[in-house]
């Protein structure tokens, strides 16, 4: 016998468990079906992966009642950053205080995203999480969706959603193609501490040959993010502690004083994928499973809070109107807005990391040209900052709060 449900979502990652909290408080019931274990979810590994978070998505997330499960000593403040490219020490320079801003960004271990965002599902009475089982099959006719598990029963409901990452099995399922970009390189990522402070800046750093990011987790403890090509970045995770951090050290320099490596080292493929379609017939992607984006403007899971909200608005938009929240309308209009968002953001990476990362003499002096002219256009620096930052974003009308984050203290358009 299939079982009714409002919404089904595969995959309860950041992006699928807080849909369904946006779902829950509207009053609708969702049904979260994932691969991993209850423990995995509940209790995430450290993954090495720190998540650089704009204004919109703080908001969304303390609207959702996450935000405030983060302890406050494990949320990083990014007050400045800068981008340097080569060997030059020319640097394009973003600072808080030139749009008046408490902090540029904020920094969180996404292990700890991810458990905040599970407590607060597992919290609520309408959420029901069904873990260690896979999806067999995904059918939608104008009636219904209907997802087979793994395990046997079907379940129905008026709308499936897939939020099972940027290789989504359930897209695949479905027929919706993707535009896949495989940038051949691998980002690895680990913990150091250090002796000088990295003041609260995010340093990005294009050097010839492979790229370097740093990001400041707190004073004297930083992410550090190297892009190296396959072959490159086996033979970096093959370095014992000390001979990575005195390669680190080499591409460095000085700048953070002695160092020692204070995590293990992770490794993530870097492919950028844009699905074709976000919608089918009672059907919806989001997070990764829409738009996988590269890391270096750090807007994947900010893409992927801010998709679920749009189809929340949607679903709640038909929802408060007696409609069906499945309906093709209410999907076109997700998708139309998402696609917006999403599409100039992702070529717009792509393009930054084609250019930075390019060897030929042209793009070199382009990207001089480029950190130039950016640093020295207050106008567009200021309409980057707020791109990066997404400052005044529209979020779902306010909820109450227990606990409020830093601000922006005005509006400074010059
Ligand atoms: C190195 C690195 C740095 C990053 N830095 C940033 C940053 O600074 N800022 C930012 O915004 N983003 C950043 N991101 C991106 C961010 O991590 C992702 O956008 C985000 O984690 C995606 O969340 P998601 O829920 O869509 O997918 P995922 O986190 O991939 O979760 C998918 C879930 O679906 C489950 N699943 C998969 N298949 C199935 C199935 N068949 N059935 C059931 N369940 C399934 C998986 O087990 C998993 O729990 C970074 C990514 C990387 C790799």
């Amino acid at each position: 016998m299939a079982q009714q449900h409002s919404v089904i979502i595969i995959g309860a990652g950041p992006a699928g468990l807080s849909l369904a909290c946006s779902l829950a408080q509207a009053g609708l019931h969702a049904t979260i079906i994932e691969k991993q274990p209850r423990e995995a979810l509940a209790d995430p590994a450290y993954d090495g992966r720190e998540i650089a978070l704009t204004h919109l998505s703080v908001e969304l997330m303390r609207q959702l009642g996450i935000w405030q499960l983060i302890p406050d000593d494990e949320i990083g403040l990014i007050k400045k950053a800068q981008v340097q490219d080569g060997v030059s020490p020319y640097s394009l320079d973003f600072d808080h205080r030139q749009n008046n801003l408490e902090a540029l960004g904020y920094l969180v271990s996404n292990h700890l995203i991810r458990k905040a965002v599970f407590a607060q599902a597992d919290s609520l009475d309408n959420i029901d999480i069904l873990t260690g089982i896979t999806v067999e099959a995904v059918r939608t006719d104008a009636q219904q969706a209907s997802v087979t598990l793994s395990d046997g029963p079907v379940l129905q409901a008026a709308l499936a959603v897939a939020a099972d990452s940027r290789f989504s099995e359930t897209r695949r399922k479905m027929g919706i193609s993707a535009s896949m970009h495989d940038f051949g390189r691998v980002a690895i990522v680990s913990r150091m501490s250090h002796a000088r402070s990295n003041e609260q800046t995010a340093f990005e750093c294009f050097q010839y040959g492979g790229t370097l990011a740093i990001l400041p987790v707190s004073a004297q403890l930083s992410s550090f993010v190297v892009t190296a090509s396959g072959k490159q970045a086996q033979a970096l995770l093959a370095l014992s502690d000390d001979d990575y951090r005195n390669e680190i050290r080499k591409r460095l320099g000085s700048r953070l004083g002695d160092m020692t490596v204070a995590s293990e080292r992770f490794a993530y493929p870097l492919v950028g994928v844009h699905a074709d379609r976000f919608i089918d017939q009672r059907f919806a992607l989001i997070g990764d499973a829409a738009v996988g984006m590269h890391p270096v403007t750090a807007h994947g899971f900010n893409l992927g809070l801010r998709g679920q909200n749009t189809l929340t608005k949607a679903i709640i938009a038909a929802a408060s109107r007696g409609q069906d929240i499945g309906a093709p309308q209410v999907l076109q209009q997700y998708q139309r807005q998402h696609r917006l968002a999403t599409l100039p953001m992702y070529y717009g990476t792509n393009g930054i990391v084609k250019l930075f990362t390019s060897e030929s003499p042209p793009a070199k002096l382009l990207r001089q040209a480029v950190l130039r002219i950016s640093n020295n256009l207050p106008p567009l620096k200021w309409a980057i900052t707020r791109k990066l930052t997404e400052v005044g974003g529209s979020a779902l009308s306010p909820l109450k709060s227990t606990r409020s984050i830093p601000q922006p203290q005005h509006d400074s358009r010059p």
